[in-house]
């Protein structure tokens, strides 16, 4: 099975490096093919007995079968070793330094181009080539001459060698493509254009070349990389301006945000970060592998989107009943974490992308956490891929399901249904409700299977079962003595918090407070007419329609006075006096220049209806407040799906109250 697996991707891996590599036509995505390299090293590192010589893992690039001259590279061209996340970052820092005592570390730009070697003997440039398979690689010297970044003649008259990456700015591709190239991103572009045989193709394409690599500075006594970096600048290569040599892992990871933020602000692509080692004495301790260097690593940039597989389409019902369909993906990583599964949302927004099974779709991750399908990838659907049919009957209990007018959701109806009972209870437990700790949905599953917990109320009487208990797996005495107390506790929490516990449709937690400060206690609510509650500010006729509903149900009623009976809250307990605004403990961030207000204005005015400004955007900011011209704070903001005002609706907001 494993030699099977390790075989397959292999063909895979094979397959598309000849593509991309050798017709500069890549038929998968980046993010799929380092993907299927992790699973084959991962493999090989399991099974190191069942690793093949010829594996791609072993090897840069792939063989030359252009019809340009072969060259041979004295030193061999290597590929540089991938990692994806900051803690991989900390652990690549870890390993070197079980060899050398206190790295220093040079930060570059990782071009996304190809790679190239130029030669120049008495300082005339008189050979430039590609990687190729790393040992052999093809003579584009005749293209390389016309890129006005490769100097013919250096400042000084010496033989020597120096690599670098050939690209393609921005602006130069997207003029290629207007005047009607098909290359997939300014990368293909570039390496279709030194392919050329015909130079004065090459010559239009305006390329550009930016040199990090002197494969023998002990020819020059130089004994560190920034200095290869300098004297090379002095012989007159262009160097990267952005390259910064970097004393801490904290400066490091300094750098890789600040351009993982600005990398759009460049005129060209890049993939990446590229972190060497700096000491060249120190690298030379820490060696190579086949591939790479082990004093060097990538660290490659979250992709926007990635692509992968539909595996299968399922449905979840919900606490409400809502049957919500997923994609089942098969598992991919986004911005650093692991994605096996999708909201589809509904059926029009599955058959308006007309997503099936089978299908490969590009995902990306909407705000900081839930993965979306962003389109399906057409041109790679198999024949005979059914289109999706929403289901008819709930996939928990078998009951019709049902659409409500003006709602593209179905539902299941059914109160008892299995599973909305027992996503009411885990919803009951969680943070924003009663937050009462201890509870997973494993837990609640099992508990609910063994007839422990049916409905909210059993959370109370739960002590009934404190034997049976005992007797489970996992649970000692004193985990039960802290799952009851925190249900004990739970009884004196705030209104609101019950009210959203409660699962009530359409009342999530800020209505919830809302009709909590407003009602002051469960009664009155109970009591309120539908015009009560519909002429509360903020709550509109679709929720005062559901919370009516919601207690005019005999069950639901004899539901609240059983919790009361067993001592659970009912009344609004926090400071009912002070007005709640949608900025009461909200952290802003103000960016850009907004045209009615100064700064200083404009953080008093949020301050004074219960708002926190701060300055910097994090995960804690709940709203970015843009004006004009506002930048990176904005484009952060936007990367980690935080709520974004412009003035016009930071004006409106404040208007409110
Ligand atoms: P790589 O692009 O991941 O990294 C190594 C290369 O980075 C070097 O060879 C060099 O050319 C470049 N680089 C740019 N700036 C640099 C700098 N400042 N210092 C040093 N090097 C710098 O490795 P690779 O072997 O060229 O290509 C592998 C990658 O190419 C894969 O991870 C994948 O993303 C892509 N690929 C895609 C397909 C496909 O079918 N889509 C196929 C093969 C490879």
């Amino acid at each position: 099975m494993v030699e099977e697996r390790m075989d397959e991707l292999i063909k895979i891996i094979n397959k598309a490096n000849i593509d991309y590599y050798a017709y500069d036509n890549p038929t998968i995505s980046d993010q799929e093919y380092d993907r299927y390299m992790e699973e084959l090293q991962r493999l090989e590192e399991k099974y190191p007995d069942k690793k093949r010589e010829d594996s791609p893992t072993s090897r840069v690039g792939t063989e030359v079968i252009s019809s340009f001259k072969k060259v041979t590279h004295e030193k061999p061209m290597l590929s540089l070793g991938d990692i994806f996340n900051e803690d991989e970052v900390v652990r690549f820092d870890e390993k070197v330094r079980k060899t050398i005592s206190n790295p220093k570390y040079v930060a570059e730009l990782k071009i996304d181009g190809l790679s190239v070697s130029l030669l120049y003997e008495k300082g005339r440039l008189v050979r430039a080539a590609t990687r190729g398979d790393g040992r052999t690689g093809e003579d584009i010297t005749h293209n390389a001459r016309t890129i006005k970044d490769i100097p013919l003649t250096i400042n000084q008259p010496i033989d020597i060698e120096v690599r670098g990456e050939i690209y393609m700015s921005k602006a130069s591709f997207n003029k290629l493509n207007e005047e009607g190239g098909s290359f997939a991103n300014p990368r293909n572009a570039a390496a279709g254009s030194v392919r050329q045989l015909d130079s004065s193709i090459a010559a239009k394409r305006n390329l550009s070349c930016f040199i990090y690599h002197l494969p023998n500075p002990e020819d020059y006594n130089i004994y560190t990389h920034n200095d290869a970096l300098k004297f090379m600048k002095e012989l007159g290569f262009v160097i990267n301006p952005n390259n910064k040599k970097v004393n801490n892992i904290k400066e490091l990871m300094e750098y890789i945000d600040y351009w993982t933020i600005n990398r759009p602000k460049l005129a060209y692509e890049i993939d990446g970060i590229v972190i060497k080692v700096n000491d060249l004495n120190d690298q030379e301790k820490l060696g190579f592998t086949a591939r790479t260097p082990k004093w060097a690593i990538a660290y490659k940039f979250p992709p926007e989107e990635v692509l992968t597989k539909v595996k299968k389409i399922v449905f979840t019902v919900g606490r409400t009943g809502q049957v919500t369909p997923s994609a089942d993906l098969e598992p991919v990583r986004v911005m650093g974490s692991l994605i096996a599964r999708a909201t589809l949302h509904n059926e029009d927004y599955v058959k308006e992308k007309d997503i099936r099974e089978g299908d490969i779709v590009s995902i990306k991750k909407a705000g900081d956490v839930i993965p979306e399908i962003v389109k399906v990838i057409l041109d790679r659907r198999e024949k005979d891929l059914k289109p999706f049919e929403m289901i008819d009957n709930c996939p928990m209990c078998g009951s019709r399901l049902s659409k409500k007018e003006g709602e593209s959701a179905y539902y299941c109806h059914n109160n008892e249904c299995p599973s909305r009972m027992q996503e009411r209870l885990v919803h009951f437990t969680s943070r924003h409700a009663m937050n009462i700790t201890g509870f997973g949905d494993a837990i609640i599953e099992d508990f609910y299977n063994r007839g422990y917990l049916k409905n909210v109320l059993d959370f109370y009487h739960l002590d009934r079962f404190k034997e049976e208990l005992m007797e489970l797996e996992g649970f000692g005495n004193k985990s039960i003595n802290n799952l009851l107390e925190e249900i004990e506790n739970s009884k004196n929490n705030s209104l609101e918090r019950l009210l959203f516990g409660l699962s009530i449709r359409h009342v999530g937690e800020k209505t919830a407070d809302i009709l909590g400060a407003k009602f002051k206690n469960i009664d009155n609510l109970m009591n309120a007419t539908y015009d009560d509650i519909a002429s509360v500010y903020d709550i509109g006729p679709t929720i005062a329609k559901s919370v009516v509903n919601y207690f005019s149900d005999d069950d639901n009623i004899k539901l609240i006075n059983d919790l009361k009976s067993e001592g659970v809250n009912t009344v609004y307990l926090k400071e009912v006096n002070s007005v709640e605004t949608i900025f009461t403990n909200k952290t802003f961030v103000l960016t850009g220049s907004l045209e009615r207000f100064t700064r200083d204005e404009a953080k008093e005015k949020i301050e004074a209806l219960g708002g926190k400004v701060s300055s910097s955007v994090s995960k804690k900011t709940d709203v970015v407040v843009a004006g004009v011209e506002a930048g990176s704070k904005l484009t952060k903001a936007r990367d980690l799906g935080i709520e974004i005002w412009n003035e016009e609706e930071f004006i409106n907001n404040l208007s409110k109250y």
